[in-house]
């Protein structure tokens, strides 16, 4: 039975950890589509430390370039280059190729240089997911305690995984470019999955387009507006009709790129 709580504490975790990267990494810090209150910044920059053990810096950095040179020769992560089990099956390792390159660093986050909370504790990444794991064997016992952490970690990269592998694979697409919608996987990433909206306007707030398409995070966002922790700043439903290409196929496969314009 300890063991059944730990893996859902796992998945709940990994959960909240997709939800932070959805809200905070990508539509706050790389698309600048969200300003949060200060006080919901630090919340979310200690979780994304705690949960993910990721440098924010680094994780715009690596996905403004995705978006740069999407499925073209340069992006960090493409499945039609790379091929798409080994993004499923090794995006982290291609996302830490990237992030590691200075230069990438400098060109694409030069807007979110560290600052000393980052010098200090963020930038130990190492630090912030040891000390959830520390958490979780004190408060559940040593071995559901690393049962749990284990779930939020392979959950949390799989996920992503999916988002950067079938997130460019599978799904149907409303817009002209390489990413498709996946709306069961946009159930369980906060609206991730509904990557070819992302890729048509990545600066919009909130990912779902279309009657039938749904963004768990946006729900959420409108609550952090009310309560006056958050603003948007993109556009959130004009535009989307402006960018739109119903490409009749529903699975898009990786032959199909650049057959017609
Ligand atoms: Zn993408
Ligand atoms: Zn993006």
């Amino acid at each position: 039975m300890d063991y059944v709580v730990a893996v859902l504490v796992g998945l709940g975790l990994a959960e909240v950890a997709t939800l932070i990267t959805t809200l905070y990494l990508h539509r706050v810090l790389s698309h600048k589509a969200i300003r949060l209150h200060p006080a919901l910044t630090i919340l979310l920059r200690l979780g994304t430390w705690m949960l993910t053990s990721i440098s924010p810096r680094e994780w715009v950095a690596v996905h403004r370039k995705h978006h740069n040179f999407s499925d073209v020769e340069g992006d960090p992560h493409s499945p039609y280059i790379e091929g798409y089990w080994k993004i499923m099956l090794a995006n982290v390792y291609y996302y830490r190729r990237e992030a590691n390159n200075d230069n990438t660093l400098e060109k694409y986050a030069a807007d979110l240089p560290y600052d000393r909370l980052d010098r200090v504790l963020f930038r130990r990444g190492t630090l912030g997911f040891s000390l959830t794991g520390l958490i979780l064997v004190v408060l559940m016992g040593l071995g559901p305690g690393l049962v749990a952490l284990l779930t939020l970690a392979v959950v949390y990269l799989v996920l992503n995984a999916a988002i950067n592998g079938a997130g460019h694979t599978f799904g149907y697409k409303s817009f002209k470019n390489d990413a498709t919608n996946l709306r069961l996987l946009a159930l369980i990433t906060f609206g991730e999955g509904l990557h070819n909206n992302h890729h048509a306007r990545p600066a919009s707030p909130k990912l779902s387009a279309f009657r039938g398409e749904f963004d768990p995070a946006w729900p959420v966002i409108r609550l952090l507006v009310a309560l006056r922790l958050a603003e948007v700043i993109g556009k959130v439903n004009e535009g989307w009709e402006d960018h739109r290409r119903r490409i009749p196929s529903t699975t898009a496969s990786p032959a199909s790129i650049s057959a017609e314009d």
